[in-house]
């Protein structure tokens, strides 16, 4: 078994100008006996300088991401700006046709696939060639996602903490470049599976984001990342300084997710009524919401409770629960 990608491909990250191509991941079916996965990849190249890596559809049900990105990839001229942008709008292509998290092909959810395995399903090949090929090319990353379908956000960008302290202060002020409402610093990882603790382990400046959710399009959300993307790219000296577009709407609200503490889960399975809204500041103890038994009314619905004060950022769109289901969670003021 070897270590090097199956993946290949006939754009030149090296040539200047505009590259519109794919991404050939073979994958050998019955319709299609020597057939490949073509993921789009536009590369955009101006002569040496710093390399920005933009992606969307790591999870296919996210689509303000998606959107941003095919028009930035038509929308950038290599004429206007310095270095190299890289974008995959449909990192993992399967899901993003089909609209849904993980690849219908192995079930397998991309952003729990880092570093991924060049011999194994096509998701950890897609997670690999990121991680082994796309990721050492870049200074800058931005994986751009949203709630998808169960989740509901109310949107931000976000960076995760990682080790190196100089990573992290240069993560935090791309950040704050971005330019969105709310600055969300993930201080907590359940899983180390992510393309953001990958992109940190490389070396990179990463930037995450939930721009909206429950399987539809906010239309703030696109602008959001429209906008934030032209400030991340000055902020990067991939375009000139002069076309940043500022805040979206008012500085940016830092604030951190750092515990468990911050989830609430769903302790049964039922029909779940919440009681706080996105946005809602609540304390410690307060009831987050009721879970019904339609099939019993005579038994009383389960109260669940948040476990600590912060504001709501993250709810479940869906309102069937099963017990384990997160369905909602808190940011807090970030501390520093
Ligand atoms: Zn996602």
């Amino acid at each position: 078994m070897s270590n090097a990608s199956k993946i290949w491909t006939r754009v030149d990250y090296e040539r200047d100008g505009k590259q519109h191509g794919w991404l050939q991941l073979p994958h050998s079916v019955t319709r299609s006996a020597y057939g490949n996965i073509a993921l789009p990849i536009t590369v955009i190249r101006n002569g040496k300088g710093p390399t920005t890596f933009l992606m969307a559809g790591n999870h296919g049900d996210e689509y303000e991401g998606q959107i941003a990105l095919c028009k930035l990839a038509r929308d950038l001229d290599p004429g206007q700006m310095t270095g190299r942008v890289i974008i995959l709008p449909a990192a993992n292509l399967p899901a993003a046709m089909a609209g849904v998290r993980v690849s219908p092909i192995d079930q397998v959810n991309l952003n729990r696939a880092f570093p991924g395995d060049p011999d194994s399903t096509p998701t950890y090949a897609i997670a690999h060639y990121i991680d082994t090929v796309l990721y050492p090319m870049a200074d800058v990353h931005h994986d751009l996602h949203s709630g998808g379908s169960s989740l509901q956000y109310l949107p931000f960008a976000s960076m995760r903490i990682g080790s190196q302290p100089e990573l992290n202060r240069r993560a935090l002020a791309a950040l704050q470049a971005f330019g969105a409402p709310i600055g969300l610093v993930w201080a907590y990882s359940p899983d180390a599976r992510l393309s953001s603790v990958a992109a940190i382990n490389r070396g990179l400046v990463a930037l995450g984001g939930e721009f909206g959710g429950g399987g539809s399009v906010s239309t703030s959300g696109v602008r959001m990342v429209e906008r934030g993307l032209r400030n991340l790219l000055a902020h990067a000296g991939n375009i000139p300084a002069s076309q940043a577009v500022g805040d979206f709407a008012g500085p940016t609200r830092l604030m951190e997710v750092s515990g468990r503490d911050y989830y609430v889960y769903a302790p049964e399975r039922g029909l779940f009524e919440p009681a706080a809204e996105l946005g809602d500041e609540v304390r410690r103890g307060q009831v987050s919401g009721y879970v019904h038994f339609v099939d019993n009314p005579g038994r009383v619905p389960q109260a669940c409770h948040f476990e600590r004060d912060g504001m709501v950022i993250c709810k479940r769109h869906y309102g069937l629960v099963e017990r384990g289901d997160c369905v909602m969670h808190l940011a807090t003021e970030y501390a520093g």
